[in-house]
């Protein structure tokens, strides 16, 4: 059996080891085993290997998560923020403590390297942070006088059960765009992880079990769509967040507005580097080899397509090109290797076929990842980095989101050709320039609709105390995740006008 997460005892051990096979909900303050018909494996992408069974839980395991949620809430809401906060530092020890073997879960049912794996728990406890500023940053505002006599005073409360829908590529950051700011705001919340990467919030909330929070205050769900629907359809939940696909997050959205609740669902992405000829080229190409090539291409501000401006083409494409050949591809679990595999066969049947269709399309397949073997590990799902030089600017692979470690090479003639390119993609999520002129980096950051924007910057993840803020089809809804407008998402606004007449107050 693989390594994996447990306790003994109580204690949380520093080294974990699996004793489990088949994963637990934890609901009410208790793990709990689902009484799912149906349970999937959840597989190493490097190895092949199952290391753990994962439930699709049924409605009798989803009704105990909301009826815990929303038992455990009146009483939640009524804590004093400072109080609520409390649970939230110690958890911050806690993963720091333990942030070696989550990023060695992460690793061993995600794919992505040790450090990528770390790196994200690092973010995860920025949020973390963050929200234990939840007693400032709650607070409202107020006016006297608004008319003689009268003042006005602006509270947020919380609303009740909030829920969060994440994906498999960030399994240890993505829940805590969410989790920390919902709790430490008075909600109650429920999570329910990427039933392919289920392993991870296993173990942190076997961290949070030890921060002493009121029992149903944090519950974990694993499953897929009917947990999801669950999730959309019961009246006691009040707020949705999710962050995936683009399908997926449309659907959440309408579902979820349909039944009248609040909603933020994060998509899909295909991001463009702006390459112009006066960047420093060599930065850039690692800074952009490292997006593309990173979490093996599976990060939602991965730069997919790099759009070089006049001379910039030929010394971009050749330095990119020897850049990406020189990445090491492996387990990343082992020394040295820079980039693992990708999340599924399925993943990897995609990815190469997509490669195919932007040969297809016209482009030229400079470095081709398809076929790869690793030795020591043939069963598992690797593509290498490749790079499609040429692909047509209307070409269908243009606008596809990839997701694994393919870098497309698109060439302009001038910034306003690029920018105008960019425009036409469906999605926003990122886009990023290199340049070394100021004029050029303030005309990309004011004309291009993204929402997160890099400036020789290759991955533009906003800190915990920014917004996340994809555009278009990478995101439905008004507030995004993450910093003040977490803030927003998970409270009510209540407005009070009060006068209290001298002729009708007792003098003291
Ligand atoms: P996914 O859409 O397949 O799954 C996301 C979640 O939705 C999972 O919890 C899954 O169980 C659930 N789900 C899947 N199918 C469903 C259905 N038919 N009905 C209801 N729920 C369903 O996404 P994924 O493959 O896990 O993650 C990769 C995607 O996420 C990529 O498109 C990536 O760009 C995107 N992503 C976006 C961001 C962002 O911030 N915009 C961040 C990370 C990932």
């Amino acid at each position: 059996m693989a390594q994996a997460l447990s306790l003994a005892k109580g204690k949380i051990m520093n080294t974990a080891v699996i004793t489990e096979t088949k994963i637990q909900n934890y609901v009410n303050g208790k793990w709990t085993e689902s009484n799912a018909r149906e349970w999937l494996d959840v597989v190493n992408p490097a190895t092949g290997e199952t290391l753990a069974k994962v439930p699709l839980s049924d409605a009798g395991d989803i009704g105990a998560a909301f009826e815990s949620a929303a038992a455990a809430f009146p009483d939640w809401r009524r804590t004093p923020p400072e109080d609520r906060i409390q649970p939230l530092f110690k958890l911050k020890q806690l993963l720091e403590r333990h942030i070696d073997d989550l990023g060695r879960i992460i690793t061993q049912e995600n794919g992505k390297t040790f450090a990528e794996g770390k790196a994200e728990m690092r973010r995860a406890i920025e949020n973390v942070e963050v929200a234990c500023g939840i007693p400032m940053m709650m607070q409202g505002y107020n006016l006297e006088d608004v008319a003689r006599g009268i003042d006005e005073i602006m509270i947020r409360q919380p609303l009740g059960v909030a829920a969060a829908i994440t994906p498999f590529n960030f399994p240890g950051m993505i829940p805590f765009w969410f989790l920390p700011y919902a709790i430490a705001t008075g909600n109650t919340f429920i999570l329910k992880p990427s039933e392919r990467v289920p392993l991870t919030m296993r173990f942190a909330f076997e961290l949070l079990e030890h921060c002493r929070l009121p029992k149903g205050v944090v519950n974990l769900v694993n499953g897929g769509k009917a947990v999801v629907d669950a999730l959309l359809d019961h009246p006691k939940v009040r707020a949705i967040s999710f962050v995936g696909s683009t399908p997926i997050a449309k659907y959440v959205y309408a579902r979820a507005g349909a039944n009248g609740k609040r909603a933020q669902c994060q998509g899909g992405a295909k991001n463009h580097v702006i390459v112009l000829p006066d960047a420093d080229m060599q930065m850039a190409t690692q800074i952009i080899s490292d997006s593309a090539f990173g979490c093996a291409g599976q990060r939602c501000l991965a730069v997919s397509v790099a759009v070089t401006v006049g001379d910039a083409q030929k010394s971009f494409r050749d330095s990119i090109t020897d850049a990406a050949a020189n990445l090491r591809v492996g387990s990343g679990l082992d020394e040295g290797v820079q980039m693992g595999p990708v999340i599924t066969r399925d993943s990897k049947a995609r990815v190469q076929s997509l490669i195919g269709v932007g040969e297809k399309e016209g482009a030229k397949v400079l470095l081709d990842g398809r076929n790869a073997k690793i030795p020591k590990y043939e069963s598992g799902n690797f593509v290498k980095p490749t790079i499609l030089d040429n692909l047509p600017k209307d070409s269908e692979l243009a606008n596809t989101e990839i997701f694994g470690p393919v870098l497309s090479l698109v060439h302009a003639n001038d910034i306003d050709e690029a920018i105008d390119f960019l425009a036409h993609s469906p999605f926003g999520n990122q886009a990023s320039l290199f340049t070394s002129s100021g004029a050029a980096a303030r005309k990309f950051r004011y004309e291009v609709q993204a929402g997160n924007i890099g400036i020789n910057i290759g991955v533009a993840a906003p800190m915990a105390y920014f917004p996340f803020s994809g555009w278009k089809d990478s995101f439905f809804g008004v507030v995004h995740g993450q910093g003040r407008d977490a803030i927003e998402f998970y409270t009510d606004k209540k407005v009070v006008v009060e006068r209290w007449a001298k002729e009708h107050s007792r003098k003291f």
